[in-house]
């Protein structure tokens, strides 16, 4: 497993919601958001479309009409 370089990772946002980032095991991690971006050849993979997004374990509310 590669490990990021720290200073990579600061300045990596998350294009999502522009949280702070951090890399666990071999994905990187939103802190805002939730959603874990793959990382490929030590190269992490900030794509929205890449990132699996978090598992919701509350079902409670169903999100459907995201506005933005
Ligand atoms: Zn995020």
């Amino acid at each position: 497993m590669a490990q990021l370089d720290r200073r990579l990772l600061e300045i990596l946002a998350c294009p999502a919601c522009h949280a702070d980032v951090r890399q666990e095991g071999d994905r990187i991690v939103c802190d805002g958001c939730g959603r874990r971006y793959p990382i490929r050849d030590g190269l992490p993979i900030m794509l929205v479309d890449e990132a699996e997004l978090p598992v919701q374990t509350h079902g409670e509310s169903t999100e459907e009409g995201d506005q933005s």
